[in-house]
């Protein structure tokens, strides 16, 4: 039976509720905490390893996180050193949780694989060439390599290179990528809260009302299975239920979220098997993102091992949907979530984004044989014989009245005003980023937590840099020291290939 009054209650068993619940109960051992899930399994929807690309995006060669030049000619490389740094504190949170036995064996969710960033073309070889140039300054990115040498880049990822046409090319490459199975990661920490005293996890779930209260707020649960209905208490809620976010929040009538929408892109991916192929692809490649998608990312051809097998997933492609979640959605989801109160927020996001819609219509009119046409922009030798098309995660890109028609990137935590309820919002750099999030949450909701001598030591056992500025040049030693325990928990090494 869940537990009727918790001091927590999460909803969602993705990763953000995963790092958040075992974090909580690490900080205070005392707490009560309900997860509510709706699906029958944990963790079946974006965080799921086939329903994202698995990147631990640390801004080494996603070209979406330094999108411009400036008019000096030089590529400003602020975000992807945030971003970096955000990673750095989820691997150490993740060392941690092996280390101390909540996350299983690290081999299982992690591995080390090479991040490539290509260009082709004199305009986009320049780009990189610049960003190079601003990365290598900065002690986080001071061993990516930088060629233009078709040798090189052949040697790099022979895929990308072969059959291509002469013209100029070049990449960057780090060896310290990432590659890793979110699903896995969160099922794990899931199965470790689930055994704690004062813990539930419900899956077959459905929370379908807040209402705040004067102690915090009132929880509706459907289960599933039954129809049958409870209500919960909890002093803090935090809302991680993904595409299910928006439909919440709005059944909490908060003045916060008035005029707030949200709109459903769905993701396909091309997946090769044919072991031949797989065995010569050992990185993540990155290229050139389309200036009317900078909040999608461009696509990527990815060395992936899912279900125990190796395969290659190039994409992801955009798909139409009117569903906010991938499994249990519905079709009525976006018409549903239409109020007098957002209808101008969708209406001037349509009219002010109109090279996303552009873009959105045409990737759904895609046949076959258009999406192996983008493919072959990778592998230019590409078989469409070798690809099979599949379903990718639901985003659910949030719209806010306040911005006027333009479209946020990133990920954002919600919090109303009297800070008894967090809402993740927003999808990129999403799981990655998901122990930073979990620490935001609590700096803003739970502060008390954290208060020294026991929570922050707490929190220093589990992140050791999180009151730290890794970024600074004098702490170039301190990183380079914490980023090897890290690697050496996460049994992560510099690699020229894949170690998946
Ligand atoms: C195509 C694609 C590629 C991506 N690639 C990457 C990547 O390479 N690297 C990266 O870091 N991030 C990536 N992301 C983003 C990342 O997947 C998400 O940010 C992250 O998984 C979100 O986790 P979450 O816990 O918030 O949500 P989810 O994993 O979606 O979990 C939400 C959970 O809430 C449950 N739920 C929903 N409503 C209710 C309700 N009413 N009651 C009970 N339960 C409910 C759902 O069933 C689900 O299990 C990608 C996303 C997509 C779509």
């Amino acid at each position: 039976m869940p537990i009727e009054t918790p001091d927590v209650i999460l909803i969602g068993s993705g990763i953000m509720s995963a790092n958040l619940g075992v974090m909580l109960k690490c900080l205070e051992p005392r707490l009560k905490i309900q997860l509510f899930e709706i699906t029958d399994d944990l963790t079946q929807e974006s965080s799921d390893g086939w329903n994202n690309a698995g990147t631990g995006h640390a801004g080494l060669c996603e070209l979406s996180y330094t999108p411009k030049r400036e008019a000096n000619g030089s590529v400003n490389v602020s975000k992807a050193i945030a971003i970096f740094e955000q990673f750095e504190h989820s691997k150490q949170f993740w060392s941690y949780a092996v280390a101390k036995g909540l996350a299983r064996g690290a081999g299982d969710f992690i591995h080390s694989v090479p991040h490539i960033g290509f260009a082709e073309g004199q305009e986009d070889v320049d780009f990189l060439r610049a960003r190079h140039q601003a990365m290598a300054d900065h002690h986080f990115f001071k061993t990516m390599d930088y060629s233009v040498d078709p040798q090189t880049l052949t040697a790099w990822a022979p895929l990308v290179l072969e059959g291509r046409d002469e013209g100029p090319v070049a990449a960057t490459r780090a060896t310290g990528g990432t590659e890793v199975d979110f699903g896995k990661l969160s099922r794990s920490l899931l199965g470790w809260l689930a055994q704690q005293e004062g813990c539930g996890i419900a899956v077959g779930h459905r929370v379908t009302r807040l209402s705040k209260i004067s102690t915090g707020w009132e929880v509706k649960v459907t289960h599933v299975a039954s129809g049958e209905q409870r209500l919960h208490r909890a002093h803090f809620v935090f809302v991680g239920a993904g595409g299910g976010s928006l439909p919440l929040l709005q059944s909490a009538h908060l003045v916060e979220t008035h005029g707030m929408a949200g709109f459903p892109i769905g993701g396909q991916w091309l997946v090769c098997d044919t072991p031949e192929v797989v065995a010569r692809h050992s990185a993540k490649v990155y290229g050139r993102v389309p200036p009317s998608i900078p909040s999608l990312g461009g696509p990527h051809l990815d060395r992936r091992r899912l279900n125990r097998q190796s395969q290659l997933l190039f994409g992801p492609f955009a798909s139409w949907t009117t569903q906010f979640l991938h499994k249990t959605g519905r079709y009525t989801d976006l018409p549903l979530s239409i109020r007098p109160g957002n209808l101008s927020t969708l209406i001037k996001t349509g009219l002010h984004a109109h090279p996303l819609v552009r873009y959105l219509i045409s990737q759904g009119l895609q046949s076959m044989s258009d999406r192996i046409a983008t493919l072959r922009t990778f592998y230019p030798r590409a078989q469409a014989s070798d690809w099979r098309l599949i379903d990718a995660g639901i985003r659910v890109q949030s719209l806010q009245k306040s911005d006027h028609g333009a479209i946020s990137f990133g990920t954002s935590v919600f919090t109303p005003a009297d800070r008894s309820l967090a809402a993740l919002l927003g999808a990129s750099p999403g799981a990655s980023v998901s122990v930073p999030i979990a620490l935001e949450v609590i700096k803003k909701c739970l502060p008390h937590l954290l208060e020294p001598p026991l929570g922050h030591s707490r929190m220093k056992a589990m992140i050791p840099t999180y009151d730290e500025d890794l970024k600074q040049s004098c702490n170039a030693d301190r990183f380079e020291s914490v980023q090897a325990a890290t690697h050496g928990l996460l049994e992560l090494s510099p690699s020229t290939k894949s170690t998946i």
